[in-house]
């Protein structure tokens, strides 16, 4: 029996998983062992899933679509099935974490904090059920009356990464299912596990069969054929804009599809020489610490005013350095491991480049060996010009890029010189400077003294090439749904014919 309280262990052996499909679990024939990031031991087999069981989901979440077991329940019910299920993460949360941690490397306690986040999620999402709505116009005239409604866009393909399993699962499901559409659910290979627990703990709060299914496997084979399925209404995939961008190809070439994407982030956070400086060098290192800065909304380029540039990177510097990085399973840590070999490869490579292309290393900039697992001390480089690697591309890892201005105007064009507009934040004490950015940098979440605080109530969403569509809340509901003109006549034709 495992433990997944504060005492938790590893595994003995992998724990091995089906794959949900039409309510039930379903025998993997080939399998995918994943190895603990922080541990580099065994710890789940997933399956490696075929077309067929792909096409096969697909037609069950039609079935359930069409026959209308969740479509035409009344919104009520629906939000009652919701509301169960977060009733059952509650009871489940140190187990899911558990799972979550050994498959991602992050630390227990942030996991846990984000299955409370998955739990707010299905609340919402139960609200969003019962107050989904259409719209009327009565200003037609007395002959004619006017009735927007909202349905369901139908069988709904979701594709997530390997950041967050479980958040970003949970910050789409309630809304997906609060629709009334139905889904098949791709995650990624390396980070299934919590995915695939989702389907049991759905069906135990009573989701019909074929609402909710899970098809795991690689990218380029289950992912690419969900992407390009010709019995799929809406895709919503979330990762890097490079598989976003063949996803509006398939969807182009197959049914065009509606799109919902997320998509990557090179997220500013902007300093005035008049905010409160402890406070800016605790959400700068929070921002690109938190996930080890595997994390869309991650905050990696400070542009700090010119006039206190040096006393905020000594500050932020040292706060850096007091992180505590090691086993994800110890509660007291801050900072997990890097979730994959070939992402640790990359974080590395990028901090040679900043190196090599002239930055100055303020912090970290090195490997930590804890003796099993890959781990990455938080780096800070100062004297980042906008051309260097580290200035444009994003890294997802927690290495943060220091930039200098002298004015407002330069500050808000540094934010925006980027292909992405995920997310952005802005620290001052001065009212105007901080409505002034906030309207002129573009980005689809922006925080004001402040750094990835929220609840599923706001909208998620990227401007530029960060996506297309929200996610969570009412914004988040109405993306799963498709609006219908219904124009009725009121009382004795005026006839054509005469
Ligand atoms: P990725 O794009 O490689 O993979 C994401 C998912 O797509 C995985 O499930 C993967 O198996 C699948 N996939 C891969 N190739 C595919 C293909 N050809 N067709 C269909 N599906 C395919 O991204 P990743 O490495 O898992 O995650 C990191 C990236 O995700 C970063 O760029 C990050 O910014 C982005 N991300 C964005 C958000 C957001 O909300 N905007 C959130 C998390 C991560």
């Amino acid at each position: 029996m495992l433990d997944f309280t504060d005492r938790a262990t590893l595994p003995d052996a992998p724990r091995e998983f089906g794959f949900w499909s039409d309510g039930y679990w379903r025998k993997g024939v080939a399998m995918f062992e994943r190895r603990s990031p922080g541990h580099g031991v065994p710890v789940t087999l997933t399956p490696r899933c075929t077309v067929d069981d792909l096409n096969a989901a697909v037609a069950a979440a039609r079935r359930a679509f069409e026959d209308r077991r969740w479509a035409g329940l009344p919104g009520a019910d629906r939000a009652a099935v919701l509301l169960r299920t977060a009733d059952i993460l509650r009871r489940r949360r140190d187990e899911i974490a558990y799972w979550e941690v050994l498959e991602n490397g992050k630390p227990i306690s942030q996991a846990r904090g984000e299955i409370d986040h998955c739990i707010a999620c299905f609340e919402v999402g139960a609200g969003a059920a019962r107050l989904l709505h259409g719209d009327s116009f009565n200003s037609l005239g007395d002959g004619l009356f006017g009735m927007v409604l909202r349905e369901p866009v139908g069988v709904v393909g979701l594709i997530t990464p390997w950041n967050f399993p479980f958040l970003i699962l949970c910050e789409r499901i309630p809304f997906i299912l609060a629709s009334g559409c139905t889904v098949v659910v791709k995650p990624s290979e390396v980070t299934s596990a919590t995915t695939l627990l989702l389907g049991e703990i759905l069906s135990e709060a009573g989701a019909p069969d074929g609402v909710y299914n899970v098809v795991t496997g690689s990218g380029r084979t289950i992912g690419q054929a969900l992407t390009e399925h010709p019995d799929v209404d809406m895709l919503s995939f979330t990762g890097s804009t490079s598989v976003g961008r063949s996803c509006v190809h398939a969807a182009a070439d197959s049914n065009f599809k509606k799109l919902g994407l997320e998509l990557g982030g090179k997220n500013p956070i902007i300093v005035f020489a008049d905010s409160d400086l402890e406070d800016a060098a605790d959400g700068a290192a929070f921002g690109i610490s938190f996930n080890t800065g595997q994390c869309c909304v991650s905050s990696s380029r400070v542009i700090v005013e010119r006039s206190v540039a040096r006393e905020f990177e000594e500050i932020l510097a040292a706060k850096m350095a007091k992180i505590i990085v090691g086993d994800p399973l110890q509660t007291k840590t801050q900072v997990g491991a890097i979730t994959t070999d070939a992402q640790n490869s990359t974080i590395l490579s990028y901090i040679d480049k900043g190196k090599a292309e002239g930055a100055t290393l303020v912090a970290g900039g090195q490997a930590l060996d804890l003796g099993g697992g890959q781990y990455i001390v938080p780096t800070l480089f100062s004297g980042v010009t906008p051309g260097m690697s580290i200035a444009r591309d994003e890294i997802f890892g927690p290495v943060l890029s220091s930039f200098h201005f002298d004015t407002v105007e330069e500050a808000i064009s540094l934010a925006n010189d980027t292909v992405y507009g995920l997310a952005a934040s802005v620290w001052t004490k001065n009212i105007d400077k901080a409505l002034v950015v906030t309207r002129r940098v573009r980005a689809g979440r922006f925080w004001v003294n402040t750094i990835m605080a929220g609840g599923p109530e706001m909208p998620l969403g990227g401007f530029k090439q960060s996506g297309w569509g929200r996610e969570a809340g009412m914004y988040g509901v109405e993306e799963y749904t498709q609006v219908k003109s219904v124009h009725i006549e009121v009382g004795k034709r005026a006839h054509w014919i005469k």
